[in-house]
């Protein structure tokens, strides 16, 4: 296996719950659910010495292109040339075509040109890394969508056995099926969703995750996605410059990773003293009006996130009918001043066609941004002449053939 290193910055791994933390030495195999909260645990969070994180910054983030820019503030300092130079740096722009409709700066981040297609590669990258670090030999995690595609790629790129992909029944023969299968995955099949291929893949792959040979690269099971994710929020603050960030981000939630990840992010520069006393970040959750737990949960008040029967949506990144990470994202748009917002399928389809029409590359889960923008200008929860970040997560290449574009 290739050389990744761990961070000598990565102090310990804390429970997003209860706050317990994990020595970083005390660590002796991969890591997956905290062991504190009741089985099965919940998602554990790295937590780095930012003096030593400040120290790093000079000699190793310049080595670096792409994700590895921001190794200091990963949990891998170190992976082979070649694993991630062509993931993250993406584009941020004016959406100059909306802008008099919604009366407000529109700024768009475009993360279809990483090398699988979407966001996922952040996360992805330095999942795999990371669980490699820790001993892992081979990933595995059930999916309905970009993920999977990803773990296969940087699987591969490791020169580790293909990721072992779990989709629901429906899902043979989709781009996600045979894209996983291109960059040198195992993909199976099994239930009618994603929870259910999930448990068929639990219990048939039950020693070798237990052993730690195997890891469960599912949203938020362990705590390598989360760190790749936080460069979304690094990127904007570098793009964007402190004392002139965005008025308000506008996020598409499925699992939440990016947007607990941006807001750990911002914590983090702050803490280092790299944004100033500025306001941060309002922190919008779009969901689809069809599977919209984080929005229900966040009308509530509540402090987590119950699970609801998804009624379906086309914007695959969307249909996450429970979030294990719940009480991380409410945390984070509620710290932010933010809100979480439905829209409707007709919202989300007439998004991406007039993304589509603008010249604009984005799947149904970014078009569901657009949406969520035009809503909360109607409803006065964005106010005119904001600066408005939409993050546009994939391509329209996986879905141009789900939606009527004539
Ligand atoms: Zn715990």
């Amino acid at each position: 296996v290739p050389t990744v290193r761990l961070n000598p910055a990565l102090l310990a791994f804390e429970c997003s719950m209860s706050g317990e933390r994990t020595a970083i030495n005390d660590v002796a195999g991969p890591v997956g659910l905290c062991g504190c909260c009741p089985p099965p645990g919940k998602p554990l969070v790295a937590i780095y010495d930012l003096a030593a994180v400040g120290a790093l910054a000079s000699s190793v983030a310049s080595r670096s292109r792409g994700l590895w820019r921001f190794a200091p503030l990963l949990p891998i300092i170190e992976v082979p040339e070649g694993y991630a130079d062509d993931v993250g740096d993406t584009p941020t722009f004016r959406a100059a075509r909306f802008e008099a409709e919604l009366d407000v700066e529109l700024h768009v981040k475009r993360e279809g040109s990483n090398p699988s297609g979407s966001f996922k590669d952040r996360g992805l990258a330095v999942g795999v890394a990371l669980g490699a670090a820790l001993g892992a030999r081979r990933f595995c995690l059930p999916t309905q969508g970009n993920a999977g595609v990803a773990a296969c790629l940087f699987s591969a790129r490791l020169g580790l056995p293909g990721c072992l992909v779990y989709m629901p029944e429906a899902w043979r023969g989709s781009v996600y099926h045979r894209s996983c299968t291109l960059f040198g995955g195992e993909v199976r099949f099994a239930g009618s969703n994603v929870a259910e291929a999930g448990t068929r893949m639990r219990a048939e792959l039950a020693a070798g995750l237990a052993s730690g040979e195997v890891i469960d690269m599912s949203t938020f099971f362990e705590p390598g996605r989360l760190e790749g994710k936080k460069t979304m929020g690094l990127e904007i603050a570098e793009h964007f410059g402190a004392g002139a960030l965005p008025d308000v981000i506008v996020y598409p939630t499925g699992g939440g990773t990016g947007l607990v990840g941006i807001w750990k992010a911002f914590e983090e520069l702050l803490a280092l003293g790299r944004l100033g006393g500025e306001r941060l970040p309002r922190l919008v959750a779009v969901q689809s009006e069809r599977c919209a737990p984080v929005v229900e949960a966040f009308e509530r008040g509540l402090d987590h996130v119950e699970p609801v029967v998804s009624q379906g949506t086309a914007a695959d990144g969307l249909d996450v009918p429970s979030a294990i990470m719940g009480h991380g994202i409410l945390a984070a748009i509620r710290a932010s001043r933010g809100t979480a917002a439905a829209v409707s399928e007709e919202a989300i389809t007439a998004a991406f066609r007039a993304s589509g029409a603008a010249g604009l590359s984005t799947s149904l889960e970014g078009a569901a941004t657009l949406a969520a923008a035009r809503l909360l200008r109607l409803r006065g929860e964005i106010a005119p002449g904001s600066r408005v970040l939409l993050l546009h997560t994939a391509s329209h290449a996986v879905h141009v053939n789900r939606v009527n574009v004539a």
